[in-house]
């Protein structure tokens, strides 16, 4: 099950937005979740009153098929796809894997002993 936390946003306009994101992704429940991470905007908020658009900058707990890491949401795209890939929740054409496809990876990775924490990059 994923949590969510609430941040309060105030835009210039004088409105303010209650933002809801998600505090930790388990890639292979819920792979929809890296798909909105990756076009930029499951950490965003939009203004209903003026449209504008505002980023979360904040950290997620990621769950992936190799281990757990803490991401920053503002984390470069690239420097994102190369960390999805290296932790078998991307392939290297940039598709998201099925969650039967990170489901077995993450089976063979805890069997070899691969489900463990990366150097942060
Ligand atoms: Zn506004």
């Amino acid at each position: 099950m994923t949590s969510y936390s609430f941040t309060k946003i105030d835009c210039p306009c004088g409105k303010s937005i209650n933002a809801s994101y998600p505090m930790s992704i388990c890639t292979w429940l819920n792979p929809y979740l890296v798909e909105e991470f990756l076009e930029g905007t499951l950490f965003s908020a939009k203004c209903k009153s003026c449209d504008q658009v505002f980023q979360i900058n904040t950290s997620v707990l990621m769950n992936t098929p190799r281990g757990m890491w803490y991401i920053p949401t503002n984390k470069d795209l690239n420097a994102m796809k190369t960390f999805l890939i290296q932790t078998d929740v991307m392939n290297g054409e940039g598709k998201v894997y099925s969650p039967g496809e990170m489901y077995q990876k993450l089976e063979y990775n805890k069997t070899h002993k691969l489900y463990q924490k990366l150097p942060d990059s």
